[in-house]
This record gives C-alpha cells, structure tokens and sequence, in this order.
C-alpha cells in the first residue's frame, strides 16, 4: 500500500493526498510535477527509474474499510539527501535512456 508521502523530495511542496500534482517511483519517492519535468527530467534521483501520477486514494469508502479514513495518508515529510547539482548531474546521465530499459 502507498504511504500516500505529504510533499515534494525536492522543493517541499505540500502534496496532499488528493493532489493531482504528486508523482511517485516505483519506492514511492515523490516529487512535485514541476520538478519532475524539468528538475529531474523524468529520473527519480534515488533509484534512477521513471515516474507516474501518483493515484488518489478515495476519500468515501465504497468498499469497507477500504478509503483514506481507513488507511490515512503519511504525515512523515522526506527531504532529499542530494543537491540540486548532485541530482543535475545525474539526470544528464541517465534522462535519455528510455525508463524501460534502465
Ligand atoms: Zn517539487
Ligand atoms: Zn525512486
């Protein structure tokens, strides 16, 4: 199950749960669109994979005990252990080779 993370590895942005904005890698590390695009240019700095919109997790539950009442989103915010030059420098060398491949 996702941890559903409240904001952006990169520049903090507030990503709550219902965000349309949030982008997640295969471990879940999440970032903001924007920096996504043109920060990360579509490789996640701390796997190197690609990255898809994070789903909303629904707030009714039409099922039982299934809905973000049920299974609250994370509170806990992850910043990331890189710099901006660090994370540059490793997009340039992996943002070309197509995610499947990497
Ligand atoms: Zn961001
Ligand atoms: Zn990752």
């Amino acid at each position: 199950m996702l941890e559903l993370r409240p904001n952006c590895e990169l520049c903090d942005k507030d990503l709550p749960p219902q965000s349309k904005d949030a982008c997640i890698c295969t471990y879940e590390c999440t970032f903001c669109k924007h920096c996504v695009e043109t920060v990360l240019k579509n490789v996640c700095p701390n796997c190197g994979g690609g990255f898809t919109e994070r789903p909303i997790r629904p707030k009714t539950a039409r099922r039982k005990n299934v809905s973000l009442t049920n299974q609250p989103a994370s509170s806990k915010r992850v910043v990331s252990q890189f710099s901006r030059e660090e994370i540059a420098e490793f997009s340039r060398d992996v943002k070309d080779i197509d995610p499947g491949d990497r």
